[in-house]
């Protein structure tokens, strides 16, 4: 009787472990499908100056239109991606459609100081600055209009500071993203030579009223100060959060309270509208 039991919760836990990885098995083959099918798109959320609230640039995020499913976002997908490994096919795709964008806006004669692009640990190899060097020069681009997105676990590997100098001395910005969340390990900064840091929104969103919050974020933005390097703030709701930031000293914010993540067409029309408005004033 309890062998039978037993039996039967092997079979029950076998077919839902089938179950499982049979789902796995289908979305990796629909990623795959997804790069042939043209089915990924491209994001663009501006990144603002305070006060001047000027388009100073743009992150470029991820989205894939499903034919079924609809527009589905990277949390979905991503870290599955990460962890099949086809993260590094569709970073390659994302390079390449984030750099032929800025290609497309600077033809149209649209300025932009510099469009982010994230980066995951498994892009991060010596053959990178290669791979990004060969689409910039197709693209007549200078890599100094791209900033690198990268996370504080990213830095943890070894050989990673080679990397880092060799895209910096190539004229990459390096953005340090989702800071605060990670390791932190204040060191890196020292060491390496990053340009931003990316002020976590976990932080940004309790603000101004949480005091550990506001206390960290002052922490961050003081140690960014001394060091020379620069702050975006992401997920910024409010005007009070805005004003908070600002008040501290972080001039570029990106969020909701600005702009939502938008559509390449709807983002050159942004562009059109402030750099028509700046030519009349
Ligand atoms: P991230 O790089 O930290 O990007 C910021 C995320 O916050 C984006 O979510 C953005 O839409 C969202 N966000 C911006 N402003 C606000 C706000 O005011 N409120 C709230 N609640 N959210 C805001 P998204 O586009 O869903 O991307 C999620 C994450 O997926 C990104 O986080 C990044 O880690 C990853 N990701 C996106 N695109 C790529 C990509 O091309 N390559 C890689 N490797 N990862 C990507
Ligand atoms: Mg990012
Ligand atoms: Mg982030
Ligand atoms: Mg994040």
């Amino acid at each position: 009787h309890r062998a039978k039991k037993g039996n039967q919760n092997y079979l029950f836990y076998s077919s839902e472990m089938n179950r499982r990885s049979l789902d796995r098995i289908k979305l990796e083959a629909e990623l795959h499908h997804a790069l042939d099918l043209n089915q990924f798109e491209l994001f663009f959320q501006p990144q603002i100056d305070l006060p001047s609230k000027k388009v100073m640039g743009a992150e470029a995020l991820i989205r894939w239109r499903h034919p079924q499913k609809g527009m589905i976002p990277p949390s979905n997908f991503i870290p599955f991606a990460e962890e099949t490994g086809l993260i590094v096919a569709i970073g390659s795709w994302v390079l390449n459609e984030a750099i032929s964008q800025i290609a497309e806006w600077k033809k149209a004669g649209l300025k932009l100081n510099r469009l982010a692009i994230n980066l995951s640990a498994l892009q991060f190899k010596p053959q990178l600055p290669d791979e990004l060097g060969a689409i910039l020069s197709y693209h007549k681009i200078p890599a100094e209009l791209v900033e690198l997105e990268l996370t504080e676990s990213l830095l943890m590997g070894n050989g990673q500071s080679t990397l880092l100098n060799q895209l910096h001395n190539s004229g990459f910005s390096l953005a340090l993203d989702d800071f605060g969340t990670g390791y932190s390990n204040l060191a890196y900064l020292q060491h390496y030579p990053i340009d931003y840091l990316k002020i976590d929104q976990s932080f940004v969103q309790a603000l101004p009223d949480n005091q550990h919050s506001a206390a960290i974020v002052r922490s961050i933005i003081d140690i960014a100060t001394n060091l020379g390097l620069k702050l975006i703030a992401e997920g910024v709701e409010t005007k009070a959060q805005a004003d908070y930031l600002a008040q501290l000293g972080c001039h570029l914010i990106q969020g909701y309270y600005c702009y939502k993540p938008m559509s390449a067409e709807n983002f050159t029309q942004l562009l059109i509208e402030q750099q028509g408005k700046e030519n009349q004033d």
